[in-house]
């Protein structure tokens, strides 16, 4: 059954109404996550042609079925061969037209493929220009992503039990991958990150065969994806009694992060956030270990824009949903990092997670 209030038909004129700015006369959509936020499309092998008039949707047919409940708001046309192949021989793209694709995520293989497919059609990358559309999340897509932070909140608060000395970070890992697929998750948003002791100071470390050790704090950055949409969380906890230093370091990073939340609004520059919370850790004397950016956009991909750093040019917008990371990490010693998703509101912003952020000590 087709849902009756498709938001397809919104996000469709909201392309083509870039067409003149971005000087093109279609768009030639192939990248997943892009794709399924256009036409609700999951399925893994297809290509959408907007053009001005139509709104094709090419797959194979694996996805016959699926793409018959799935796909609003496009034509749909299963293909015997090639996707590219069967849109040529329909007698598309075939009278000069000028073709945006998404220049991030089209292989080179596939763009010569492409200038080999369609001799006469000129093809122009533009990037970011549904991410751009995108960032602006409604209610349906808010309700998504709320759900995946419920998920990830639940089993946050589940495994604390068993992180202790002598557990291995992997086996960690692979209960909060485990447990969120049971409560409904359908894949974990990225590689789990549990870094124990000194493997806290890899802002990136993923969970590794290493036992976690007496006194030391644990940082835990995982997420899951429910119906599309990504949740993302860090929180770091001590095992036993915090030394001295940790707890000065996690005072820090939590004011930085409480104060980037009180601050964070509809009009707000990113990079003015981002300096919310760098500056906070200033004062506190850890700047030159606080080496990444505040935050990012989450949706469909696990970061979109808008970024929260001091490069970023965006101004938050209401319904942007972001994360708001702050970290400090000191090689040889270990690091804090604590991280919630937000919605960006008028007045201030929404906090999407419920787990708590003052330190645990197991
Ligand atoms: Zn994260
Ligand atoms: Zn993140």
């Amino acid at each position: 059954m087709k849902r009756s209030s498709s938001p397809s038909a919104g996000r469709i004129r909201k392309l083509r109404s870039e067409f003149n700015r971005l000087g093109v006369d279609a768009f030639l959509v192939t990248f997943q996550p892009h794709l399924r936020y256009l036409s609700g499309f999951s399925g893994s092998s297809g290509a959408g042609l907007l053009t001005r008039n139509s709104a094709v949707l090419f797959t194979d047919g694996r996805y016959t079925e699926q793409a018959e409940l799935e796909v609003t708001g496009w034509r749909v046309v299963i293909c015997r061969d090639g996707l590219l192949d069967e849109i040529s021989r329909r007698g598309f793209l075939a009278h000069g037209e000028r073709v945006a694709f998404d220049g991030n995520t089209l292989t080179y293989a596939q763009y010569h493929t492409l200038r080999k497919i369609f001799p006469k059609a000129s093809f122009r990358p533009r990037a970011e220009t549904i991410e751009k559309i995108a960032a602006v999340k409604d209610e349906g897509e808010i309700e998504k992503i709320r759900k995946a932070v419920a998920i990830t909140d639940r089993v946050f608060g589940e495994i604390l039990e068993l992180i202790k000395p002598g557990v291995r970070e992997m086996d960690i890992a692979a209960e909060i991958s485990y447990r969120q697929r049971k409560l409904g998750a359908e894949a974990d948003a990225f590689e789990t990150i549990v870094a124990s002791g000194e493997r806290g100071a890899l802002p990136h470390g993923r969970a590794s065969m290493k036992k976690i050790g007496r006194r030391e704090l644990v940082t835990l950055d995982f997420g899951c994806v429910y119906e599309g949409y990504h949740s993302d969380m860090t929180r770091t906890v001590s095992v036993g009694r915090p030394v001295p230093e940790a707890a000065k370091i996690y005072r820090t990073t939590l004011d930085a992060q409480s104060r980037a939340i009180e601050a964070a609004k509809q009009g707000m520059r990113s990079a003015d956030l981002d300096a919310v919370a760098r500056t906070c850790i200033r004062t506190g004397g850890y700047e030159k270990y606080f080496r990444h950016s505040l935050g990012h956009g989450l949706g469909l991909q696990i970061h979109e824009p808008p970024r929260i750093s001091v490069m970023s040019t965006a101004t938050l917008e209401s319904g942007n949903v972001v994360t708001i990371e702050p970290g400090i990490y000191i090689p040889g010693w270990g690091g804090v990092r604590i991280e919630d998703d937000v919605v960006i509101g008028k007045a201030h912003c929404e906090v999407l997670n419920r787990s708590p952020k003052e330190l645990i000590v197991l």
